[in-house]
Formats: C-alpha cells, sequence, structure tokens
C-alpha cells in the first residue's frame, strides 16, 4: 500500500489537505495524526470494516479495545446511553485534553471499536489538528497509538512512518507531541471514578474536580485475568528490543548502582544504554546515557519516554538500565510504562 506522507503546521493549519484526510476517513481510509498524547492510527469509528483494518496495520489484538475521539461534546450523546453528572463534571474541567472516560456504549458503536465490551472510551484530545481532522472527518474516529502493536508510542512522526509506512494510507506529520505519554482513561460507575490508566492527567487533579478516586489494583502492577479492562494490562507493551531494568532507590545509590551494572555488563560484551535524568547523566562513565528530563518535573521525563527507548534501539544497545522515579502526579504514569517495558524487572538498591 502507497502511504502518503504529509505536513502540517499546527500553528498554520492547510485546511483543504486536512479536509482530504477527514474525508479519506470518512471514507475507510487509515490516517496517522498527532494528538497532545501521542501519534494516533484513526478510522471511521462507525464503519467497523474500517476500524477492523486499524488491528491489521498495527497488529492488535482483536480483544483491546479502541477510543473514540471526537471534537465536540454533541458526539457524545448519540454514541453513548448516558452520561452521569460525575462524567459530565470531568469533562467540563478536561476536555479537550488528555482523559478518556469509559460509558456504557449506544447501539450505534460497533463491537470492532469496543472488543465487544458493553462499554466504550471517548475522548476530545486537544491538539488543533486532531480537533480539525476529526471534525472535517464528520464521525467519531477510532484511534489506538500509531505504533505496531508491542513497540512504544509513538511521539513523532518518524516513530509512526518507520512503524507503519505502507502500512496506512496518509501519515499526517504535526511534528513532536507535548504529552508523551497516552492519556488517562477514567471510568464513571455509579457516580465514582476509578483510574485503570494513568496519564497526563493526575489522580490528584481529578480528585479536586470529584473528590474521590480510585485506581485499578492493576495499576499497581497485580496481574490481571480475564477481559482486559485498560490498555497495556494483559498484553506486552512499551517494548524496546533491548531488555530494560528499572533501578529504584535514592538517585546517589540508583547512580552508583546502574555505573557498577553497566561496567560489568560492559565488560561482558553487552552494549548498555543509561536512561538517565538532567540531575544524573553527567555522572556515569560507562554505557551510552540519554538523559529524558528532569528528576522535578516528571511531565518532561513523560515527553522523552518513549523517544529514548526508540533511540536506545537505533544505538542497538542489548540492555536498557533506567532510574527510577517517584511514582507521583504524572511521575506514576512514567512508572507504569516504564514497568511495562522492563515487564516488570525492578532491582531496589
Ligand atoms: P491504546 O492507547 O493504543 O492502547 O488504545 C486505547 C486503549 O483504551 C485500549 O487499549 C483500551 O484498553 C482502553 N479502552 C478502550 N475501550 C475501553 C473500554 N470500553 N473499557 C476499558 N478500557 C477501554
Ligand atoms: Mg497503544
Amino acid at each position: 500500500m502507497d502511504t502518503r506522507v504529509v505536513c502540517i503546521d499546527p500553528y498554520n493549519i492547510d485546511h483543504q489537505q486536512l479536509q482530504k484526510a477527514g474525508a479519506l476517513i470518512r471514507d475507510g481510509g487509515l490516517v496517522a495524526f498527532p494528538t497532545e498524547t501521542v501519534y494516533g492510527l484513526g478510522a471511521n469509528g462507525l464503519d467497523a470494516y474500517a476500524v477492523k483494518r486499524i488491528y491489521g496495520a498495527k497488529g492488535r489484538p482483536s480483544d483491546n479495545p479502541l477510543i473514540l475521539h471526537i471534537s465536540s461534546a454533541e458526539e457524545l450523546d448519540r454514541l453513548v446511553a448516558g452520561v452521569p453528572q460525575t462524567a459530565v463534571k470531568l469533562m467540563d474541567r478536561f476536555w479537550p485534553g488528555p482523559l478518556t472516560l469509559i460509558l456504557k456504549k449506544s447501539s450505534l458503536v460497533p463491537e470492532a471499536v469496543t472488543a465487544g465490551l458493553e462499554t466504550v472510551a471517548i475522548r476530545m484530545p486537544s491538539h488543533p489538528v486532531a480537533m480539525s481532522l476529526i471534525k472535517y472527518a464528520g464521525v467519531p474516529v477510532a484511534a489506538p497509538s500509531a505504533n505496531i502493536s508491542g513497540k512504544p508510542s509513538p511521539t513523532r512522526a518518524a516513530h509512526v512512518i518507520r512503524d507503519l509506512l505502507g502500512r496506512v494510507d496518509m501519515i499526517i506529520d504535526g511534528g513532536d507531541v507535548a504529552v508523551g505519554l497516552e492519556s488517562t482513561v477514567a471510568e464513571v460507575i455509579d457516580g465514582g471514578v476509578v483510574i485503570l490508566r494513568p496519564g497526563g492527567i493526575t489522580p490528584e487533579q481529578i480528585r479536586e474536580v470529584v473528590g474521590d478516586v480510585a485506581l485499578d489494583p492493576a495499576i499497581e502492577g497485580d496481574i490481571l485475568t480475564g477481559i482486559p479492562k485498560a490498555p497495556g494490562m494483559k498484553y506486552a507493551h512499551y517494548s524496546p528490543e533491548a531488555d530494560v531494568i528499572i533501578i529504584e532507590g535514592p538517585p546517589q545509590r540508583v547512580v552508583a548502582a546502574i555505573d557498577r551494572m553497566a561496567k560489568e555488563l560492559e565488560g561482558r560484551g553487552k552494549r548498555v544504554g543509561i536512561m538517565a535524568t538532567e540531575q544524573t547523566g553527567a555522572l556515569y562513565r560507562h554505557g551510552r546515557v540519554i538523559s529524558v528530563g528532569d528528576r522535578e518535573e516528571p511531565s518532561t521525563i513523560a515527553a522523552g519516554l518513549f523517544a529514548a527507548l526508540r533511540e536506545f534501539d537505533a544505538l542497538g544497545v542489548d540492555v536498557i538500565l533506567a532510574e527510577g522515579i517517584e511514582q507521583k502526579g504524572v511521575g506514576l504514569a512514567v512508572m507504569n510504562r516504564l514497568l511495562k517495558a522492563a515487564a516488570y524487572h525492578v532491582i531496589k538498591v
């Protein structure tokens, strides 16, 4: 399949190009596009055949449901069986933005979108290109992350091109994304809110709006059996080619331990990548070091995490030793993704 790659400047949108991309989606095509979280792979969310093409292009297991993306709150009504007051509050506060709500679905939503669940995941992205594209498509846009299933999510167009060129109809290059991690997924049941996947909107922020919020036990790393409630709980996710090991503890001890491990591994002929932070990057004497962000600002680490994992693959390292960070604020989402990338391989020092 020929894939068209189109550059669109989010600050000066070429509306004619986006109109064509919107029509392509409406007519059953696959279009990768930037959102504020990660790049998405979009299809007409009301067209079961188009939605199934997403699973094929990504190699995604068919029991892992997709998120419907809308561009205005009015589009919500026909997609769901009702909107609880708690959900209205969350939408008012966080939409458009990186919060996905799980609600009871209407009969309009194909089973291919929800993987047979009675609920549907819906989000209104804030990225101007995503917004306009959905508007021009004129339909809700079903979109998972625009990567081959199991790989780190794409935060720039080059990542999408690497994974999906020749597998989709169009890739829209809108530059680097802002958040760098997938949306927070929250289920609203009987007025209560449960976070199924942490993301850019933190539990603390949600608590401010609705008073109380619970974390799904699987987020803490428990093993979940049965139907997946949120992405990445059941399947390998965010995995680079290299093995990832997380080292947790007080920063000074973490640096010393990683440097020692890197030296030892290099002595055995392994190529070692070190995922460090701005505070620690210069302290290592071994390994290939990438500093992903500021330890005090987990949102900067979120923004660089997936690109760093892909960069280590490009460098051809065998092992990635990653500094753990505090699971507070966006740090919860960062560590959630990193733990999956490491298949829960953690060393405490
Ligand atoms: P991705 O971000 O690419 O992994 O895709 C979207 C994710 O949203 C899915 O993997 C889901 O697990 C989550 N999701 C979508 N629909 C539902 C739903 N009805 N209930 C719970 N989680 C959902
Ligand atoms: Mg994904």
